[in-house]
Order: C-alpha cells, then structure tokens, then sequence
C-alpha cells in the first residue's frame, strides 16, 4: 500500500515526487510512455527561473528525478493500464501488476499533436518544434512555416514575428478556426504569409539532420511546391493524456481535468498536476508549481484522513 502514486515523470510529476519525498511520503513515480514529459522533446530552455543561461530540457528532467529520487522517491517504468478511483485505497493496475495507492496525482501530461510524417518524427527538436515558446529564439532573422489554423497557431505565429524575418502559416482551409481576435492579429502582421488550403507532405530534409523546407500540397489545384525554411512549428492541438479516467474524473470537452481548491479533482484523494489539467499556460514553471500544489493537498489530505480515523 502507498501513501502517494504519482502518474506521470515530466515537470509536474517530478515536483511532486520532489515535494511528497521530502514530506516522507515514500511516493512511487509511474514514468509513462513519454518518460520525461514534453521537456525531453525541447533542447535549450531559457525560461526556466534559475538557469542564467538556460538549461537543456533532458538534462532539467534528470535533476529533477535525481532531486526526487534524493527524498526517496521511487521510480516505476511503464504504463498505468487501468485506474479504479471508485473507492480508497485507489488500485492501479500496469498490466498484470497492481498498485493500491492512498492517495493518486495525476501528471499525465499533453501531448501535442503531430502530422504523422516519418520526415517531422526523425527531425523533432532538429527544426521541427511544438513549442514556439521554447524554441523560436532560435529563429532571429530566420524563415519559419508553422502549420495549423487554431488558437495555437495564430498565437505561436506572432510569438514568432517576434524573431523570424516571416513566418508562414500553412492551413488546410481557407478560413482560420482560430478567434476572431486573434485572427485579426494574425492576419494584419505583415511578418506573417498565410498560405491557404495547403497541407505539409514532407519535412526536408532528414539527411541533413536539419530543416531546409517543407514540401507542400494545395489540396484544391493538387500542385506541389516546396517551400524554403529554417524552422517548421507544428501547431495542430494538444491533446491530454486523460482518456484513462474518462467516465471517473471530471474533464472539460477535449479532455483537461477539472480542478478546484487547488489541484483536487471531483475524486476526494485524487490530485491533478501539469498539462493534463491545463491549457492556457502550458509552461514547464507552471506545471511544477501545481506539482507542488498536488503534493501539498496529498500530504495534507492524509494528514486529514489519520485525524479521522
Ligand atoms: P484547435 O482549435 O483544435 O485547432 C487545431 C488546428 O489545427 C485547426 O485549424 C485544424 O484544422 C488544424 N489541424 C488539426 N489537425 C491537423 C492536421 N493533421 N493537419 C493539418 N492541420 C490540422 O487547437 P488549438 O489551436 O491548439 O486550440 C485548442 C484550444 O485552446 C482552443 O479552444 C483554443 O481556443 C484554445 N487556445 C486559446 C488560446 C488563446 O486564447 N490565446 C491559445 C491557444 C489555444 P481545421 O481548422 O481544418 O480543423
């Protein structure tokens, strides 16, 4: 039996484990299929308070779990297969193993969305971000294509104005599913060259270990082109990593977790830390800080539950 499992090993994760170790809460980390969260997939990171210089995003992860492994955390490779939250002690199951848990947090993450092309997978971090936020610094004076027509597009687009020479938003439809505000903004940036009814075929160029262009298709005329660049963000949605507790946790229409009082879900016990409970900030700062917050309210939960007893 555990005090505390937490489900999930990228920055929110590891605070937590970081945060219920030092309590002496002895927490067992499930690492999950993405071990380390979206940091693994990033290379520099300058915005993580701290790091004067920045800090690579695998080698940030490392500390952290060494920093948690420190106060005793203990690590589990491996998926959560199934969650029973219907009654405590809560029961895990990873495939044929199982896991009876006090109390859960939940830090699964989001993933973002790719194209599903061989050329994006092999240059991810290489050219190919899902991040324009951490990486597009990297682009000052540089050529950019991001793709998508959502939200996230538009606002990574004119992050991006901010250092690319242009940036090209290439969208599947001539009409942006984007806010009417932000596409507004979008549009009137002259930095920015929409390319309309256009999908991506090919990521160039892998031999290269490098992005040198994206090979296009318009998909009304059927032509191909391909289109020069440094740099290719693809801004398709992220999608939580959540469909373990549907039906068990409450979640908004895609999918985020419902928090209140902090980081507690409609499950007394249950906590939930990082992107699978948020999509408006999405920074790894944030995620750790609800990681802390989980810990916290697990800690304090068991404290409430022995009082009970
Ligand atoms: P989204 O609204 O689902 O938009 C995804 C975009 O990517 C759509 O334009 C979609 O095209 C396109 N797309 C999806 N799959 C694709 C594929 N395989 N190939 C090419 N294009 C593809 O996702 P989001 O932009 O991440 O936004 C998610 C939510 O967060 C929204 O509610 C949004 O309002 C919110 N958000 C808000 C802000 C803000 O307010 N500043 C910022 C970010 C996100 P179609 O249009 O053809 O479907």
């Amino acid at each position: 039996m555990r005090n505390v499992v937490i489900i999930g090993s990228g920055c929110a994760g590891l605070t937590a484990a970081i945060y219920a170790g030092r309590a002496s809460l002895n927490p067992l980390v499930v690492r999950g299929h993405e071990a380390g969260g979206q940091l693994t997939l990033t290379t520099l990171v300058e915005n993580y308070p701290g790091f004067p210089k920045g800090v690579q995003g695998p080698e940030l992860i490392e500390l952290m779990q060494k920093q948690a492994e420190e106060f005793g955390a203990e690590f589990l490779e491996g998926d959560v297969t199934r969650a029973d939250l219907s009654r405590r002690p809560f029961t895990i199951e990873m495939g044929k193993e199982t896991i009876e848990t006090q109390t859960l947090i939940v830090a699964t993450g989001a993933s973002a969305k790719l194209l599903g092309l061989e050329s994006e997978r092999k240059l991810l971090g290489h050219g190919v971000s899902t991040c324009a936020t951490c990486d597009g610094y990297f682009y000052r004076g540089k050529e950019v294509v991001v793709v998508g027509g959502g939200d996230t597009a538009a606002e990574d687009a004119l992050f991006l104005t901010r250092y690319a020479k242009q940036v090209n938003v290439v969208h599947r439809r001539h009409e942006l599913r984007a806010s009417k505000i932000m596409q507004k903004r979008m549009l009137e940036n002259k930095t920015i060259n929409p390319i309309w009814n256009t999908v991506v075929l090919d990521v160039l160029d892998p031999a290269k270990g490098d992005v040198t262009g994206v090979r296009l298709k318009n998909v009304q005329t059927g032509e191909e082109s391909v289109k020069a660049c440094d740099g290719l963000f693809v801004a398709i949605g992220h999608s939580p990593n959540t469909g373990l507790f549907k039906g068990q946790l409450d979640m908004n229409e895609v999918g985020y977790l419902i928090t209140q009082n902090g980081s507690q879900t409609n499950v007394p016990g249950v906590f939930a830390a990082g992107d699978c409970r948020d999509h408006v900030y999405r920074q790894a700062v944030t995620a750790a800080g609800t990681g802390c917050m989980a810990a916290i309210d697990a800690e304090r939960f068991l404290a409430e539950s022995s009082h009970g007893k």
